[in-house]
């Protein structure tokens, strides 16, 4: 299925509604943003999401995946938030870096602006000014989407000083068009162990915190390990001025994919189209509900180990790091009705130790998603190796395709230092090397956006197993990476047996590399699990999960 397109409906004006938080972070406003939007989405309403990080740095291109998650990528290049992945995964929709803003780039637009003479010799004051900027940005999104509602997520919580000026945003919107906007506060509900009864304390402070910033919530999404009862939705009723079925209670789920169901459970949909004061079309929710009855159907397991370096957060292991690969790997493992057992494995206690490389044979297919620097690259290295000799369904993205071609000229080839110019720029066989005009970007040291970046072609030759997954002789995926497979190789590789299964025959760089004497044994320098979708799994992870489950 191809990605929804979005047309307006002109016979009311677009409607914004703003998703903020409340208490702490990681309660899940991504996904509450995602999940509104699907069910207003599934009433016909064409909608769009945005989301606004408050950090300082432009893009997300430059934040550590161990802090923030990982980097998602837009078809058009924008390095931004994973929640971007989320709302078009729940969507179905290719957006815009339109789509997303930091504090960074709203301030970097306003002062370009002030360089070029457009304030006309005004003071450029923080509010209305930055403001001002927010909304341009956020109405620009609406108009670009064709969006009848916007679903703006405000990134951090209320009360916090960071956000501020985009909680001034949506004052200054509300005060504009009240009728067009709508503020819903997602916040968290704690069960003290000890106390063992569900607190509402910290969501009145949040309310109060966001009422102090001149807004008013319409509705709260409640989330917490248990459902909130009627005691607590009449109290948070009363205390934040909200109406008692306005309260919508989020308890914990096993898939985040039930949300949106367990919303319509509360009717949430038709809530939110009175309140905005739009005709309640009758709803369309069943390729989800299907979804969710696969999920629930699931009972065969396959087992995935996926190998990299991005787990260790102090006492925490963040699968936040690879979302899109867990996500895409979910997507095709629902669709087989299997359920995947997704292992963690640290690469660099592979390295060099013959128990812990075996132990990979307990795997049904391993992954190695997407990557920088040398830190446990040789344990790569030699599960690659493991997985090609074992047969073992390997699927590697982007650095681990790059490891898969460095393994294969070492082991294969017999180029026992081969390697990628990005750890070693001395290799007597740099057999991956920095593509030639970014070269110039890293001498200059001008890092920030410049990889290659988004969406570009590739034309997948005839008789291989990437034609056979995706039936189609071009696709389009996106990328994100400084260094390429180098042509000065292919011939070499390919007499060794290696298959080159995608070209961008535009700028001639390979994009697929495969192996036929294996159950599945591929490669791509982009990264297909960016537009994997729930409802459209990507037929790559297709693939590598029917072999998987085969082994
Ligand atoms: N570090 C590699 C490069 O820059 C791979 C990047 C990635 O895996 N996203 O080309």
């Amino acid at each position: 299925m191809s990605p929804r397109k979005n047309r307006r409906t002109k016979s009311h004006p677009p409607k914004f509604i703003f998703v903020v938080g409340g208490v702490m972070s990681g309660v899940g406003k991504g996904i509450t943003t995602s999940s509104i939007g699907l069910i207003l989405q599934s009433r016909g309403y064409n909608v769009t999401a945005v989301k606004i990080d408050p950090y300082v740095n432009v893009d997300a291109g430059t934040m550590n995946p161990v802090e923030h998650g990982e980097t998602f990528v837009m078809d058009d290049g924008l390095e931004c938030d994973q929640d971007m992945g989320n709302y078009e995964r729940f969507l179905n929709l290719d957006l815009t870096g339109t789509n997303y803003m930091t504090t960074g780039a709203v301030y970097q637009s306003v002062i370009n602006q002030e360089r070029n003479l457009e304030f006309g010799g005004k003071c450029v004051s923080v509010v209305p000014d930055i403001p001002n900027e927010v909304i341009r940005r956020i109405r620009k999104a609406q108009k670009i989407n064709g969006a009848d509602i916007t679903v703006i997520e405000i990134g951090g919580t209320a009360g916090e000083y960071e956000n501020l000026l985009f909680l001034e945003a949506v004052r200054m919107m509300k005060l504009e068009t009240p009728e067009d906007i709508m503020t819903v506060l997602v916040s968290f509900l704690p069960i003290p162990s000890k106390i063992g009864e569900m607190k509402t304390k910290p969501t009145q402070h949040s309310a109060r915190l966001l009422n102090s910033a001149g807004i008013q919530p319409d509705f709260i999404v409640g989330r917490s390990s248990r459902p909130l009862d009627d005691i607590r939705k009449q109290k948070l009723s009363v205390m934040c001025s909200v109406p008692r079925d306005h309260i919508i209670s989020a308890p914990d789920v096993d898939s985040i994919y039930h949300i949106p169901i367990n919303f319509e459970e509360d009717l949430f949909s038709t809530k939110i189209l009175k309140k905005l004061d739009l005709r309640p079309r009758k709803k369309d929710l069943s390729d989800w509900e299907s979804l969710v009855q696969k999920i629930n159907a699931s009972s065969k397991e396959v087992r995935i180990g996926v190998i990299g370096k991005y787990f260790n957060t102090g006492d925490f292991v963040l699968g936040d790091a690879y979302v899109s690969v867990l996500e895409a790997i979910k997507h095709a493992a629902y669709f087989y009705k299997t359920n995947p057992i997704i292992d963690w494995i640290n690469s660099e206690e592979l390295e060099d130790d013959e128990t812990k490389l075996r132990e990979l044979k307990q795997y049904d297919g391993i992954i190695i998603p997407g990557g920088f620097g040398s830190r446990g690259i040789e344990g790569k290295i030699q599960a690659i190796q493991f997985a090609r000799e074992n047969k073992i369904p390997y699927l590697g993205l982007c650095y681990g395709m790059q490891m898969a071609v460095v393994e294969f000229a070492r082991n294969v080839v017999g180029l026992p230092k081969a390697h990628t110019t990005e750890i070693d720029a001395k290799t007597p066989d740099p057999v991956i090397d920095i593509l030639a005009d970014q070269k110039e970007k890293l001498a200059k040291k001008e890092l920030g956006g410049t990889m290659r970046l988004g969406g570009y072609y590739c034309d997948i030759s005839n008789k291989t197993l990437a034609r056979k997954l995706y039936s189609k002789a071009t696709v389009r995926e996106r990328h994100r990476h400084r260094y390429e497979f180098n042509n000065e190789y292919r011939d070499m590789l390919v007499e060794h047996g290696l298959v080159i299964s995608g070209m961008n025959t535009e700028q001639d760089l390979v994009e697929i590399i495969e192996l036929s004497d294996h159950p599945f044994f591929i490669g791509t320098q982009f990264h297909p699990e960016l537009i994997s979708r729930p409802l459209d799994p990507h037929p790559l992870f297709k693939g590598f999960i029917r072999a998987a489950t085969k082994k």
